[in-house]
């Protein structure tokens, strides 16, 4: 990487923003991240977090910008700031502050922190949906507005990962399958109306820590309008966020007793997109989750 050329790139696009120019003192490869490269960048003035991808990637960076700004506006919660979005030869790249992160901090503050996001409430007439599409992964994430929960979440998020799932060669059972869990999702719908509370829409324990000062600090985001239960159901999939964490949660914001019969079905859809990225067994929990599901719905009309 040449360091100098790539600095004259982030250096333009800050000019047109009206931010200084950086100069690289060096520079220092972070792991952890799923799908881009990272450097910290230790600058004369301040150290920058930096991400690199290839060059077709950089509508995810800029989606990723986008919705960094969305929650720092929220005001409810801490993210990092992202700064610009730009290409260097055949890179995408995003800079944004760097945030020294531990795993170990206020879990309750991070619980109490999440419900006030989600309590910023879309009440347009079509509250669920965003501005624009973005990004689970490398996923494409329809983000069409709707005045209908249930029809959001089966057209735009469930459906297209159902129909990737073909292209990635899961068989027609978990399409069809898939399909009638989607027919029947009123089911889950009876007694319960979610709002449209603003989401982190990607909040595994992997894209949330600590500040140096045990602060919770939230990270790779795709936002949405949704049913807050989806990110609830996500910190459930892959684990690591502490009873503390759901307690503070509770404290701001109750949690509906419906919630543990919709956990399976918000997690179904992290589950397929897992497969449609990663393949292996992800394929295997997704068809058992739509099996127990339908299972659920048995005696019902649907
Ligand atoms: P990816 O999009 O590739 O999954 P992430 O956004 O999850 O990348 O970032 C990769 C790793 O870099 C994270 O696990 C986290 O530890 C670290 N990280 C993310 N954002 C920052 C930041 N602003 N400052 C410092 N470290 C960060």
């Amino acid at each position: 990487m040449n360091w100098l050329e790539l600095s004259e790139s982030l250096n333009t696009q800050l000019a047109k923003q009206d931010l200084p120019p950086i100069h690289i003192l060096s520079t220092h490869a972070i792991s952890g991240g799923d799908s881009h490269t990272a450097y910290q960048l230790h600058t004369t003035a301040q150290n920058y977090f930096l991400k690199l991808a290839p060059l077709h990637q950089l509508p995810i960076l800029e989606a990723e910008q986008h919705n960094l700004n969305a929650l720092l506006q929220s005001n409810t919660l801490s993210c990092p700031t992202p700064y610009a979005t730009g290409t260097y030869q055949d890179h995408a790249w995003l800079l944004m502050e760097f945030i020294l992160l531990t795993p170990s901090g206020n879990e309750t503050q991070r619980g109490k922190d999440l419900a006030l996001m989600h309590h910023q409430i879309n009440r347009k007439p079509q509250p669920f949906g965003w501005f624009e599409d973005n990004f689970i992964g490398l996923t494409a994430q329809q983000n069409t507005w709707s005045s209908d929960w249930v029809h959001f979440y089966g057209q735009h998020r469930l459906l297209p990962q159902l129909e990737l799932s073909q292209l990635k060669g899961a068989p027609s059972t978990l399409y069809q399958s898939g399909r009638k869990l989607i027919n029947a999702l009123p089911f889950w719908f009876q007694d319960y109306q979610p709002e449209a509370s603003l989401l982190h829409g990607d909040l595994w324990a992997g894209n949330s820590a600590f500040n140096s000062e045990g602060e919770p600090i939230f990270f790779d985001p795709a936002c949405y309008y949704g049913d807050r239960e989806t990110d609830l159901a996500m910190t459930e999939l892959f684990h690591g966020f502490s009873p503390d964490f759901y307690q503070g949660y509770h404290e701001i914001f109750p949690i509906d007793s419906g919630y543990q019969q919709r956990k399976p079905l918000y997690q179904l859809y992290h589950q397929l997109n897992h497969f449609n990225l990663f393949g292996g067994t992800y394929l295997q929990q997704a068809e058992q989750s739509i099996q127990q599901l339908l299972q659920q719905t048995k005696h019902s009309f649907f």
